[in-house]
């Protein structure tokens, strides 16, 4: 795996993973670029992702929503009001951070200084930010008692009274700007899952339990965007929420968590590599009963949040509904005047209306890619003693599965060889086959062990009866990007040879 998150953005950016958004013109800060292999691991990273959540059960539904949402729908689910993050101002730098980052990065004994200041223990660094966002004067007063550095200019700061800050991005609808013309980019998938339960249900008859999955774009505000593609502001989810029945939710909670280990497994994300953290009653979103939050040993960061899997109870599907008083909603929800649909389903046994439990299993594509490059990424020691980097990634994630590389590229008798090759493993509909003549095979293989290339097919002089070994003709080498072991196959076998190994 990768030793720092610098070895992976430097690889990114030399072969074309991820690039900074806006680069030309100096960059936009949390908005990344997917080049030309980026785009082909995220687009199979999501197909594994759906082939393994829809395709693969038989109690699985898809969705692709919106992305901008009427005003009412991001009220209603409680991001107007509390899908904040807390900021504090340095008055001497003008610059704004987010408060628990800010603390959380200064040395250990400004941190218990901090904590002894808004009389809480250190050791229990979320009731230090939560006491120093329930008690902002005071908050103020310990940041600047305590001596805590402004990691831009370095030096102490001045802070402010820390404030809460929304997250969600507000976009006007239509021609006209008046207060009523906007609505929002959704800060999570979930809510289109929501807001269509009705339709799913309706045009597809399903019964409980049964889940909506969706992928998707989500835009969040960060105070604080960074490092690389793990903090952004405009990210990409793979969410789902499972409708169950009230009572089952906890064992559903359960199934799910193990089947999302075994998918992380299954993408070369081991499981040792994965904490489970039960979040703390006290840290819990205000919709959830329980949370298992999945947290991913990160090069240089060490263990973050890669997906969330919480038990959102009735709360969504609750704060959403028409009808509220009627329906022996569980969840404390605000009042709803504005929703036109009952969002109920058949009680399976009683035939009731019930407002379902709902499990959600939320991963971030963008931590997802971060978290496979970095265990694919390996630097080994060849036999001659040199240094080779190869990306040993699923093959069903390889951006590239094949390689065809003609030894010479201006012998027509080779090059026409090698291109019909290449049309014949790409009609396959493995992914990308790449026809590549840059003429030095060397640096061919050097690169497509970077980019995590699983097979090198090579034509040369023999391939087409010109070589030494007449025992030779129509066959072609193929390399594996792991053993470095050279096969020569039949042109007739290839594409079987290559089916067996990448399907
Ligand atoms: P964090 O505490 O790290 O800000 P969160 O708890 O707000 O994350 P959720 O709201 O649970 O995150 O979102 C579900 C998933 O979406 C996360 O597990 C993560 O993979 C992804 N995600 C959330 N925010 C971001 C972001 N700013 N950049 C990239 N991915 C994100």
């Amino acid at each position: 795996p990768a030793q720092s998150m610098e070895e992976l953005v430097s690889l990114c950016k030399r072969r074309g993973f991820i690039f900074q958004g806006s680069e030309i013109y100096g960059g936009l800060q949390g908005f990344y670029d997917y080049g030309p292999l980026g785009v082909e691991l995220k687009n199979n990273l999501k197909a594994a992702w759906w082939r393994a959540n829809v395709y693969e059960r038989d109690d699985m539904e898809g969705l692709d929503a919106s992305i901008i949402m009427h005003r009412l729908v991001l009220r209603h689910s409680g991001h107007e009001a509390t899908f904040s993050d807390p900021m504090v101002d340095n008055r001497k730098t003008k610059k704004r951070y987010r408060l628990d980052h800010l603390v959380k990065d200064q040395k250990p004994d400004v941190i218990a200084r901090v904590a002894e200041g808004i009389g809480e223990s250190a050791e229990n660094f979320p009731a230090v930010v939560a006491a120093l966002v329930a008690n902002p004067a005071k908050a103020s007063e310990a940041l600047i008692a305590a001596g805590v550095r402004d990691p831009f200019s370095g030096e102490v700061g001045d802070w402010t009274e820390p404030k809460p800050f929304n997250m969600m991005f507000r976009t006007t609808i239509g021609p006209v700007a008046d207060e009523d013309s906007y609505g929002y980019l959704r800060p999570e998938t979930a809510q289109g899952i929501f807001t269509n339960f009705k339709n799913v249900v309706d045009s597809t008859s399903r019964r409980l339990p049964f889940g909506i999955a969706q992928i998707g774009k989500a835009f969040r505000n960060e105070i604080t965007p960074r490092n690389f593609i793990f903090r952004v502001r405009e990210l990409e989810q793979m969410e789902i929420e499972f409708f169950c029945v009230p009572g089952t939710d906890e064992d559903w909670h359960e199934k799910w968590l193990q089947a999302r280990l075994a998918w992380w497994e299954a993408q070369g994300v081991p499981r040792e590599k994965i904490q489970i953290l039960d979040v703390p009653k006290e840290d819990l979103a205000h919709y959830s009963k329980r949370t298992y939050d999945l947290m991913y040993d990160y090069p240089t960061l060490g263990y973050e949040e890669i997906e969330g899997i919480a038990n959102r109870t009735d709360f969504d599907l609750g704060s959403h509904t028409k009808a509220q008083g009627e329906l022996g909603i569980q969840a404390r929800v605000e009042e709803n005047l504005d929703s036109v649909a009952k969002l109920t389903i058949p009680h399976p046994e009683t035939n009731k209306p019930v407002v379902p439990f709902v499990i959600e299993p939320s991963a971030g594509v963008d931590r997802a890619m971060l978290a496979v490059l970095s265990e694919a990424f390996t630097k080994e020691t060849l036999e001659n003693g040199s240094e080779r980097i190869v990306l040993k990634l699923r093959p069903h994630l390889a951006p590239i599965k094949v390689a065809v590389i003609p030894l010479a590229r201006n012998r027509e008798e080779i090059t026409s060889v090698a291109k019909a090759i290449k049309a014949d493993l790409q009609r396959l509909g493995l992914g990308r086959v790449l026809y590549e003549d840059s003429g030095n095979i060397g640096k061919s293989y050097r690169r497509h062990d970077e980019v995590g290339t699983p097979y090198c097919v090579t034509v040369d002089f023999d391939t087409v009866g010109k070589g030494e070994d007449p025992s030779l003709t129509n066959t072609v080498t193929v390399r594996d990007r792991d053993t470095l072991a050279q096969e020569r196959v039949k042109i007739s076998e290839l594409a079987d040879w290559i089916q067996a190994r990448l399907r």
